[in-house]
């Protein structure tokens, strides 16, 4: 396949703190800023390694875009009110639908159209304001199919915790909506001893900071990492080009999938002859990383510098990219968005945005979507001043890499019942 390698994303490294498991290490960040290439040198690349395929044809209809059923409104996936005609909104995570909603007595709730034969109730969550999805109305269950895996929340009672926990929330759920569509494992702790479960912590004051990371299914996620000033301040000292809750959540979710598809499914072997021999003693390969940084042609095999530091985080930061992509051309494809810049051999990075990237089976269908894509609204992005949307680069090897994943997680072990 002839991969395009535009290097028109500046380069990015999705590092955070992590609890490791060897154990706390002191963050030491020494990375080198990274830096970026002209558009009109990524155009020649381009240009000289034009995509080998055409998209697949549209085969399902895209969901990421919704619209009140009653007013036809454009709605957002976190809204809980139609601004226009104002029904409140429930999400149904079987279905993957936002639904405009009538009150059906006591705590129940219909869709609010004719003859609407589903009741159900708002996951115990809608109360804090932090959750908008729905459980139906004769399940055992009392929180939604993302809320139910919280295992400790932040203490309320702090004014900034509610907001805060808000933002982590509705990370969390996006992360948990591109998961029900690839239809990946979701067990509870209830359900598994390691099932996926989520500590969502506040640093206490004057004591260490609670540290980002992954151990046997338990995500633990720093309430601080919800304070754009906090965040962008953590961004900036390590020299990262971005960083995201959707990113921290997407990334230590990668963690969990390692251990449930790659080593409990038999994938382990073919893991290594991409990524590395990942039994290199992890808290040494750390410190060396954040002393020394990475090698010069990092590049050239990863897709962030933090990719580099071992191969269970190469594996991390590329399930991340995979879901990133996966959802950003989701969207671009609801949206019905085609590329076609007005320049000479335009036609070599056209892309009509309508590939089922839930679906899809060739990582190269994504790329090919993908690159003309993130050109055209990285370029976007700078007319307005803005970062990079995607400040990466994605070479032949991390590219390998993402078609791993890809290959991965359409074929999981028989996952347990979401929805009851
Ligand atoms: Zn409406
Ligand atoms: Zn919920
Ligand atoms: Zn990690």
């Amino acid at each position: 396949m002839g991969w395009l390698w535009l290097r028109f994303c500046r380069l990015f490294a999705n590092r955070e703190q992590e609890v490791t498991r060897a154990g706390k290490l002191a963050y030491n960040e020494t990375q080198k800023k990274a830096g970026s290439l002209m558009p009109d040198e990524a155009l020649a690349r381009a240009i000289a390694s034009p995509p080998a395929q055409k998209l697949r044809p549209r085969k399902t209809i895209s969901m990421k875009l919704f619209q009140c059923q009653v007013c036809s409104q454009p709605l957002f996936f976190e809204n809980a009110l139609c601004e226009k005609c104002g029904h409140r909104l429930g999400f149904d995570p079987k279905a993957r639908q936002l639904m405009a909603l009538e009150p059906a007595g006591g705590d129940l709730w219909q869709e609010a159209q004719p003859g609407a034969a589903s009741r159900w109730r708002f996951c115990t969550n809608a109360t804090q304001g932090v959750c908008n999805w729905l459980v139906p109305h004769d399940s055992a269950q009392t929180l939604c199919v993302s809320c139910r895996h919280n295992r400790m929340i932040p203490d309320l009672a702090e004014p900034q915790h509610l907001e805060r926990w808000r933002r982590i929330e509705s990370a969390k759920h996006r992360l948990i909506y591109t998961l029900l569509a690839l239809d990946l494992p979701l067990p509870t702790r209830a359900q598994d001893a390691k099932g996926l479960a989520f500590d969502i912590l506040a640093s206490a004051q004057g004591g260490p900071p609670v540290m980002t990371g992954h151990e046997d299914g338990l995500v633990t996620l720093n309430l601080g990492e919800a304070d754009d000033g906090e965040r962008e301040k953590r961004r900036t000292d390590m020299g990262e080009t971005y960083r995201t809750l959707l990113g921290h959540v997407r990334h230590e979710i990668g963690h969990f999938y390692w251990e449930r598809l790659v080593r409990d499914g038999g994938r382990i072997e073919a893991f290594r002859s991409l990524f590395g021999d990942e039994r290199a003693d992890y808290a040494s390969a750390l410190q060396r990383h954040y002393a020394q940084g990475p090698a010069p042609d990092w590049q050239m095999h990863y897709v962030s510098t933090y990719a580099s530091a071992h191969p269970w985080e190469d594996f991390a930061e590329t399930f991340a990219h995979y879901l990133h992509i996966v959802d950003t051309l989701e969207t671009a494809n609801a949206f019905g968005l085609e590329v076609h810049p007005r320049i000479r051999a335009a036609a070599d990075i056209s892309s009509q945005i309508d590939v089922d990237a839930h679906h899809a089976r060739d990582i190269g269908h994504l790329i090919d979507a993908w690159l003309p894509l993130c050109f055209a609204v990285n370029s976007l992005n700078r007319s307005m001043g803005q970062p990079d949307l995607y400040p990466f680069v994605l070479s032949p090897q991390a590219i390998a890499k993402l078609g791993f994943v890809q290959e991965l997680v359409h074929r999981p072990p028989q996952a347990p019942e979401h929805f009851a």
